[in-house]
């Protein structure tokens, strides 16, 4: 009997070079983390078919027959060994470009064979590369398991000769070993699911003895997978609302109703009313929010993140708004205050560009309690920047900060501050549950009433001359216009160059005085940048040329048509983003998407999702798929989403399963003491001890 716990080194044919390659390679490092490596595919040995049954699919095949002729043909790039290859209902060609000489040799004409390999069509013949062959007599006898997995591999895996094979061959060595595997999900739920058993699970997602326990194995595991992590999440968010205790904003004072009937220049929708009562719920009730907000670009969270911070004050509480750019959080300052009037509200805007005077000021204030609001950039999270009680963080836009730097908001209390974290980039459903498993969510799915839908089209850049004679139109209406060029890391430069090139064209094709431009870069200062927004801002120019800068968050309701330049370099949710920045007003907007016409499939799925819906929770959606959820969510979250076997995106509703068992079982159990229970507390505190992950999360 073998314990899963062991170094893989007490395997048989694991040599310390193999241990070592193993573990940098795929993170093996215990028989437990071989086991629980699974295949990412299966070579369906089941069927075998016919040749002139054969499909020019380019997928996997079996066949029976036998070689009638073998030659080699010469050639100037080198020789290649071609055989005819017949079943009795017709023939193909098998071809190898390595090995001719050996092959030639061994290779029996007129014996019955199995081969295996890809078909593909060539001078309208079927043709096998390199297939993988054996004698039909030999076949029969080594055939135990007629689905062979494929396990992921790298390439250094492949050179130093750890292959496909040999990884196989360890995890037959480790089953015969029989090692202990213990149960890890109780046997009321086995039942109620029918899910079959721990070991008989993992025997066949290694070595599937038909498809149909195949489909029984990967079912189980993935539950097993996603429920764990669930149920983490949950007894975290548990342990947050029961444990932790946050401030209690007990009153509706009088800032936030004097704001309220006095200064709030329209009516909440529905849906902002209802985030709101959620809110209000939450820090008055002891316990501590951490929440996160979802509403599309556009649908105002600003006066819901206004509103909290003034039930924070109204308890004596300071607040903080943190935004990722500079110019955002200056947009926020100034609207906050222009909204705030009258009110005595002390509010103060800090960012990296802050004077030291002026920071120095601010710090005092912070912590003799007489400044009521911060409004900032990261600026705001450094250890010199103390709050005398903080109250409630908001974090705006919160894909653009990573995790540590959240957490770093929470250490500045004594007691964690409330937290809110907004986001409008639309998190879909599942991914959402996974990766913010822990937090309640409030979602804003109602826009303001009187916005018109922005009109999306896409146009290839020859057609640049008719969009800019629609643009002067536009101008005269007194419209103004954004226009976007890509700015990726990789090529700073050469964007900016096409920036610069873009600006000079549009600058020539709309001349001063009649036309005035505003331009907004990565590479200007700060002062500078806001000097530009600022004269667009005003309506001083008509035309802004930007890089992405001004993606998130910017508010200017005159500018109603969005143009993005290479429109195919751009990820959705960017484009959806900026999109987001044109239709804030009254006026019909447009969006208009310029590429080449050298277009990838990728790129045409996400122009054509662009100029079909504005949903953003559909275009997420979209955006999942096609990037897959590690990207979306970027690095710092990927622990979560490093999962084994499961798939966010394809095991929705295994995912929602596993959520809501999880869910049932800690609302009977929440600290899993019943007997009945024993196997999933064992495996919960194995989790909690290993993953220093959660730790991290929120
Ligand atoms: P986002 O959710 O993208 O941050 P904002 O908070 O910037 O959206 O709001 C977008 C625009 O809608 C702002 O000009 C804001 O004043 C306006 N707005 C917000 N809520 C309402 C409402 N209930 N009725 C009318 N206009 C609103
Ligand atoms: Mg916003």
């Amino acid at each position: 009997m073998s314990k899963l716990n062991q170094t893989i080194l007490y395997l048989k044919g694991v040599t310390a070079q193999r241990a070592a390659l193993l573990q940098s390679e795929l993170g093996i490092k215990t028989k437990a983390d071989l086991l629980s490596f699974f295949p990412f595919r299966y070579i369906d040995k089941t069927t075998f078919y016919k040749i002139n049954e054969l499909k020019n699919s380019n997928s996997e095949v079996q066949l029976v027959g036998k070689i009638t002729a073998i030659k080699t043909i010469q050639q100037k790039k080198g020789s290649r060994l071609v055989a005819a290859f017949t079943d009795n209902t017709g023939t193909i060609e098998l071809v190898w470009f390595k090995g001719i000489k050996w092959l030639k040799d061994s290779l029996k004409v007129g014996v019955p064979y199995v081969i295996y390999g890809k078909v593909s069509l060539f001078n309208r013949k079927f043709n096998m590369p390199h297939p993988e062959m054996d004698l039909l007599s030999a076949y029969k006898k080594k055939l135990q398991s007629s689905m062979q997995p494929v396990y992921p591999s790298t390439e250094k895996l492949t050179n130093k000769g750890v292959s496909n094979k040999v990884v196989r061959t360890l995890i037959q060595n480790l089953f015969e070993e029989y090692p202990v595997i213990s149960e890890s999900l109780p046997q009321y739920l086995l039942t109620e699911e029918q899910f079959i058993g721990k070991k008989e699970a993992l025997l066949n997602v290694h070595f599937p003895k038909s498809q149909e326990l195949l489909a029984k194995a990967q079912e189980r595991l993935k539950f097993e997978e996603l429920f764990f992590i669930q149920l983490q999440l949950l007894r975290k968010k548990l342990i947050n609302k029961t444990k932790i205790k946050g401030f209690v904003f007990e009153k509706v004072g009088d800032y936030f109703n004097e704001f309220y009937t006095h200064y709030l220049p329209f009516n909440l929708t529905n849906a902002q009313k209802r985030v709101l009562r959620e809110i209000r719920k939450d820090v008055a009730s002891h316990a501590h929010m951490n929440r996160l907000l979802q509403g599309d670009v556009g649908s105002g969270k600003t006066i819901v993140a206004l509103l909290s911070m003034l039930l924070a004050i109204d308890n004596h509480f300071q607040a903080t708004l943190m935004a990722p750019t500079e110019i955002l959080a200056t947009q926020h300052f100034n609207g906050i205050k222009d909204l705030l009037g009258e009110l005595p509200i002390h509010i103060e805007l800090l960012t990296g560009s802050t004077r030291v005077k002026k920071r120095r000021e601010i710090h005092q204030q912070l912590e003799n309690g007489t400044l009521h609001i911060l409004i900032g950039t990261h600026a705001l999270i450094e250890e010199k920047v103390k709050f005398k009680n903080l109250g409630i963080a908001i974090i705006d836009e919160q894909h653009r900060f990573g995790v540590a730097q959240r957490s770093k908001l929470w250490k500045k209390n004594m007691l964690p501050p409330h937290i809110l974290v907004m986001t409008a980039t639309p998190i879909p459903r599942t991914l959402a549950m996974s990766v913010y498993g822990d937090l309640d969510i409030s979602v804003i799915d109602e826009l303001p009433p009187g916005r018109k839908e922005v009109k999306t089209v896409h146009r290839y850049d020859s057609n640049r001359l008719s969009v800019f004679k629609f643009l002067k139109d536009e101008i005269a209406k007194g419209r103004q216009i954004y226009m976007v060029y890509p700015l990726i890391e990789e090529s700073e430069a050469m964007d900016y160059k096409d920036l610069m090139d873009g600006y000079e064209s549009v600058s020539r094709e709309f001349p001063k005085p009649k036309y005035q431009i505003s331009i907004v870069h990565g590479k200007m200062k700060p002062a500078d940048k806001e000097f530009e927004m600022n004269r667009f801002v005003n309506g001083e120019t008509q035309i802004m040329v930007a890089t992405t800068v001004i993606e998130v968050g910017v508010n200017v309701p005159n500018a109603s048509v969005m143009i993005i330049e290479s429109a195919e370099r751009f990820g959705l949710s960017q484009l959806h983003q900026l999109r987001g920045r044109v239709g804030r007003g009254a006026d019909q907007s447009y969006c208009i998407l310029l590429s080449s016409y050298k277009l990838s499939e990728e790129a045409k799925t996400r122009i054509k999702t662009m100029t079909e819906t504005t949903d953003g929770f559909k275009i997420a959606e979209v955006d999942l798929k096609l990037r897959g959820p590690g990207n979306i969510m970027g690095t710092q979250q990927s622990g979560v989403l490093n999962l084994k076997i499961a798939d966010i995106v394809k095991d929705t509703s295994i995912l929602v399963k596993a959520r809501n068992k999880a869910i049932e079982i800690l609302q009977d159990d929440p600290n899993l003491e019943k007997s009945k229970n024993s196997a999933i507390l064992k495996t919960y505190s194995e989790l909690q001890k290993t993953s220093g992950l959660w730790a991290n999360i929120s």
